[in-house]
């Protein structure tokens, strides 16, 4: 077997004509983890065991017939979402040793389905950057150029995929942590509609803005494990209602009838200051296949969505903040002891969270506080709406927006040390959380760096509840 031409379609053929079994597909890729991962880096941990006894397990679905698309895949899990019994860390030192009481829904689902977990898979801090460079256990490497980040925060679950690691990972994504390590590293991948995906057992860092999602080798593949995942779920209540013919519904969509999306909007003032050259060309030449795919290209404006940048980072840490006061050393995790009980909580989190975290929390709890929360949680949460807006309005005249999914490609360890340096790579990714709207990376080619071919993303999005619009932009990219 080759897994290095594997997809999650062409291994579900293999296993359903019993090609190899899934516990053949199992040890081939823990042998690969075997031999990689010491330089990568893109697990924290690797479950051969029990990955062993769930391919068993999916064996003997298979041969009773109990066939489920994921059944034998084997998957790396971010480290962030919760599988009963397991260490779930977020990359941090403040949950180092804990240990999850429950499964997440999304692991729920896919433990029903029979899927395989492998490991996992290192991070930013509770999803706090571009790079893995915040993650307390160190940063993982992209398999394609060792001196640079496999992005982030789903740096290890975009690296284990690359390096066929995994046959296909979850993430999850609040300002781009999804599409932008997919974009690094020649992967596909998706941030779902908000309320698309429950984020039960998702360990929160901004509320309103996080998705789990898939990254994955192709589009089909993508478009596999987000059906896999999705779904209304009463253990969170924000998730959408599994009809799609709400009446709400329709008033976000132009024609829920438009089952071939035609037109497409570029926002190109949006996209001209800061973007690297050599990606833009990229860019301008995926528009042409588009083209000639059958689409027509058209210049839109989105006035508001150039603030995504500045909104998300006051919207962000405001929920981080809140999110992460749990974390007192009585709770969760870690715990420092300390005479009075004030000491402990200082002494903890002191002692549990990592630069980027604290700088978050501070940023968080001053964006919040009464003095200045008109001047700006208030007044970013307002922008916020109007940005929805411009989506609302651009999608009544175009089936899907692009973009390129970074202003750069991958980058080298240690080149953007200064935080707004780093968070500048989210300037094109943030609006579609902002906005609640679908978005996906998809494959464009490469940027010559330093003598290596490096990959980058076009980053489709389309309005709420049209992930179907974006497998067929995204196919049409791949087939071109
Ligand atoms: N890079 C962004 C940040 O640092 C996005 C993180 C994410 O999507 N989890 O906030």
């Amino acid at each position: 077997m080759d897994i290095s031409t594997l997809t999650i379609a062409t291994a579900r053929k293999d296993l359903d004509a019993k090609k190899y079994s899934a516990l053949d597909l199992t040890d081939a890729y823990l042998d690969t983890i075997r031999e990689k991962n010491p330089e990568i880096h893109a697990y924290l941990e690797v479950w051969e065991d029990s990955a062993r006894a769930e391919a068993k397990h999916a064996d003997g679905m298979i041969a009773r017939g109990e066939i489920h698309p994921l059944t034998g895949i084997p998957l790396a899990i971010k480290d962030n979402i919760l599988i009963e019994g397991r260490i779930a860390s977020a990359a941090s030192k403040i949950l180092e040793q804990y240990r999850a009481s429950y499964d997440a829904t999304v692991t729920k689902k896919l433990k029903s389905q029979g899927a395989v977990f492998l490991g996992r898979t290192n991070m930013d801090e509770f999803a706090m950057g571009s790079s893995t460079e915040n993650s307390a256990f160190g940063p993982s490497k992209n398999p394609i150029d060792t001196s640079r980040v496999p992005g982030g925060s789903s740096g290890g679950s975009s690296a284990a995929v690359a390096a066929h690691m995994a046959l296909a990972a979850l993430g999850s994504d609040t300002g781009g942590s999804i599409r932008q390590p997919a974009s690094f590293t020649g992967l596909v991948g998706l941030k779902p509609t908000y309320g698309a995906v429950s984020r039960y057992g998702l360990m929160a860092m901004g509320s309103s803005l996080d998705q789990i999602g898939p990254l994955t080798r192709s589009v089909e593949d993508t478009k596999i494990l987000f059906d896999a995942i999705k779904g209304n779920d009463p253990y969170d209540g924000t998730t959408l209602p599994d009809s799609p013919n709400m009446s709400k519904v329709r008033l976000l969509t132009n024609d829920m009838s438009a089952i071939t999306p035609k037109r497409i909007g570029v926002p190109r003032s949006f996209l001209a200051e800061g973007t690297n050259p050599d990606i833009l060309a990229r860019f301008e030449e995926a528009l042409a296949k588009l083209k000639k795919a059958g689409y027509e290209i058209i210049d839109i404006d989105l006035p508001n969505v150039p603030y995504s940048l500045a909104v998300y980072y006051i919207i962000m840490p405001a929920e981080v903040s809140t999110n992460l006061e749990r974390f007192d050393g009585i709770r969760y995790g870690l715990s420092v002891p300390a005479e009075a009980i004030r000491d402990v909580y200082t002494k903890t989190r002191g002692a549990g969270f990592g630069a980027e975290a604290r700088r978050r929390i501070l940023l968080g709890a001053f964006v919040l506080s009464s003095g200045y929360a008109d001047a700006y949680y208030r007044k970013a949460r307002a922008v916020r709406s109007l940005i929805r807006q411009d989506f609302e309005k651009a999608f009544q005249s175009v089936d899907a927006i692009v973009t390129p999914t970074n202003p750069s490609p991958a980058f080298t360890f240690g080149s953007k040390s200064d935080p707004i340096s780093m968070y500048v790579e989210d300037i094109f990714s943030t609006p579609a959380n902002l906005a609640g709207v679908p978005a996906i990376s998809v494959p464009m080619g490469t940027v010559v760096r330093d003598g290596t071919d490096l990959p980058v993303g076009l980053q489709i999005i389309a309005p709420h509840r049209r992930e179907d619009i974006l497998f067929t932009i995204g196919t049409d990219i791949e087939r071109a």
